[in-house]
């Protein structure tokens, strides 16, 4: 009995190192368990994101142009005026985006393209703002 209570704390003390070294193939996977979860969140996250159904030119919440999805498929430019600043917004397949704008700090150019619900870009100092709109009719067109 005691000779037993004599050898069990070496035995603890030399588990732990055991157990180290049998941990590391699985802490490898928990790296890919981790990796494969982000890129299935991601991949979630972008098939519940809408492909544009339309998109809405905003300016302090009043809509000055709607673009259909016909619209967005088209290589072309709109002229807008907002806050004395000037903008030019391109539309092209099936994304929108501000191209130029003399506003001061070109947040909005930056944005780039957007292309799916409910993406917006916006233009604070010009209070305009790009706005992606969903359409439940597209969402069949993502998953298939
Ligand atoms: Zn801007």
């Amino acid at each position: 009995m005691n000779a037993r209570a004599r050898r069990d704390p070496e035995r603890v003390r030399r588990e732990p190192g055991r157990l180290r070294k049998e941990v590391r193939p699985g802490d490898l996977l928990v790296v890919l368990a981790a990796v494969a979860l982000a890129v299935a969140l991601w991949t979630a996250s972008s098939l519940s994101s809408v492909r544009a159904g339309g998109a809405a030119v905003v300016r302090d919440g009043t809509v000055l142009r709607t673009f259909t999805a016909a619209d967005l498929a088209k290589d072309a430019t709109y002229a807008f005026e907002s806050e004395g600043y000037h903008y030019t917004v391109r539309t092209g397949g099936g994304a929108i985006r501000f191209e130029a704008a003399d506003c001061p700090d070109k947040v909005c150019v930056r944005t780039g393209w957007i292309s799916h619900a409910p993406q917006v870009a916006a233009c604070v100092p010009g209070h305009l703002l790009l706005r992606v709109l969903g359409d439940a009719g597209d969402v069949d067109v993502v998953n298939r």
